[in-house]
């Protein structure tokens, strides 16, 4: 491969991407409205055809649809490559009003800009630079409509397509580094939300004290227990991140209850996490405990085939002129799933910016082709 060949070529078409790129970002497509989010999926497809792709559209009822967009030869000896994007944003409508497409510095602000509308037509680039090499090889790209609320209709089909394929690229942004630089992901955390809600007997605080038991004092106990679940040492982190319960200073309150986010680094931790929370007993006996949820993204371990991908990634990297990093988060993916089922997966294949879910989300404009020209080169090169 003609490396500083291809990073030319990309930067050439870097344009075209941008313009194509603001007209998507101006869709707005918050999970909560599957017209919308179908808006942008039609948007791509529409792209995707020009480009040869094939479109799957697999519907969906209170969701946007999910979108199967198959490009390149259709081989028997060779598996597909497959690319995980998605088109959701946590932007509500309106957001372009107060926060609208814009360049400064060398940066592009908007609402879903870097998370991740940017990840798409790199891959749509990427996968455009093969064509013209003559590289191509089966490569499928999902998008996803449901990613930014846990990816409920989205993951049974991420898992089917990820067990068919050699290898995953998450379109994910990168992860910046205490240095500024920006890695690939090659762990994530598993996450799990739990409820915890506390049922106690209602008296008048007055008059019927102690006829009482209060389910705010019951679950402000079980707080301190299920906050001690937490392990640093191995990773693992258990928050109580909201409470609500009660309805008046003067009553004993009836009702409590609270929202728990787990992560956890290893797969082997969601069995002791589920055994934490269903041991869970009330210190009053006249209060129910009752627990609902569990682990629903499994941990992407750092393993055999994703570490194989990433030195990959470096050795290309390197020959297109940068060098690249790996790096673990704590937030999830929709590259939790497949690197569970074993798929070589990485992560971070996305825009190098900040501000994901935040007012500042941008990506920084400079490294846009040559990350897409890695993303080209991994899809080319991938066993
Ligand atoms: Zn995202």
């Amino acid at each position: 491969m003609d490396f500083p060949a291809l990073l030319a070529r990309t930067q050439t078409m870097t344009p075209a991407m941008l313009l194509r790129l603001r007209e998507l970002v101006e869709v707005e497509s918050p999970s909560e409205d599957p017209a919308a989010v179908n808006r942008a999926m039609e948007m791509v497809a529409g792209w995707a055809v020009e480009l040869g792709g094939k479109v799957k559209r697999h519907k969906q009822k209170g969701y946007g649809d999910v979108y199967e967009l198959r490009f390149g030869p259709r081989s028997a000896k060779r598996k597909p490559i497959l690319l995980l994007g998605h088109l959701d944003t946590v932007w509500a409508h309106g957001t372009l009003k107060t926060m609208p497409w814009r360049e400064a510095d060398g940066k592009i602000y908007g609402p879903g800009t870097m998370d991740m509308k940017v990840g798409v037509m790199m891959a749509l680039t990427a996968i455009a630079l093969l064509k013209e090499l003559a590289l191509l090889r089966p490569v499928t790209l999902l998008l996803n409509p449901d990613e930014e609320i846990g990816s409920p209709v989205s993951r049974t089909i991420t898992e089917r397509l990820a067990l068919e394929s050699a290898a995953v690229f998450v379109l994910e942004p990168a992860q910046i580094m205490s240095d500024g630089s920006a890695a690939l992901k090659t762990a994530r955390k598993g996450i799990g939300n739990y409820r915890v809600a506390v049922h106690g007997v209602a008296s008048h605080s007055g008059v019927d004290f102690e006829r009482g038991h209060s389910a705010v004092l019951e679950l402000a106990r079980q707080i301190e227990r299920i906050s001690a679940f937490t392990d640093l040492k191995s990773g693992r982190t258990v928050n109580c991140g909201v409470i609500s319960g009660g309805t008046r200073s003067n009553v004993v309150a009836a009702e409590a209850s609270t929202e728990v986010d787990v992560r956890i680094v290893r797969a082997a931790d969601a069995k002791k996490v589920e055994r934490f929370f269903g041991s869970l007993k009330p210190f009053d006996k006249a209060c129910r405990v009752t627990v609902t949820g569990g682990i629903n993204r499994p941990p992407m371990e750092r393993k055999g085939g994703t570490i194989a991908l990433f030195r990959q990634a470096k050795k290309l990297a390197a020959q297109l002129g940068f060098a690249i990093d790996e790096a673990a988060t704590g937030g999830g993916s929709d590259g939790n799933f497949t690197a569970a089922l074993g798929v070589p997966t990485l992560d971070g294949m996305g825009a190098v910016g900040a501000g994901a879910h935040a007012s500042h989300e941008h990506f920084v404009v400079e490294h846009l082709a040559p990350r897409t020209a890695l993303l080209a080169a991994m899809i080319a090169t991938a066993e």
